[in-house]
């Protein structure tokens, strides 16, 4: 089976539900999924998981889903912002091309 991009249904911070169409889904390479302003404003383009920078997501057509249908498992890991901090520091200044 081809390695599929695993389409997460809500915010790993702020659980606001992310359906697989929203346009306010944002991942980093690994998939882990946050909402737009949690991505921009709390973790300023840095994944806490993983230092990486944010994309949008990509809708799946609905078609698609029948075959390949988005995940159902929440994630939800909320950020502590003191560890967080300290990632920043580290990559935040840095472009994602370039970490
Ligand atoms: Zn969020
Ligand atoms: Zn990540």
């Amino acid at each position: 089976m081809k390695a599929m991009l695993t389409i997460r249904p809500n915010c790993e911070n702020c659980d606001q539900d992310l359906p697989y169409n929203s346009t306010e889904a944002m991942i980093c390479t690994y998939e882990c999924t946050f909402c737009r302003e949690c991505a921009k404003d709390i973790l300023k383009n840095v994944c806490p998981n993983c230092g990486g920078g944010f994309t949008p997501r990509p809708v799946r057509p609905k078609e698609q889903l029948a075959k390949h249908p988005a995940s159902a498992v929440r994630v939800l890991k909320p950020v502590n912002t003191t560890e967080h901090q300290k990632v920043l520091l580290r990559y935040e200044n840095i472009l994602p091309k370039n970490r």
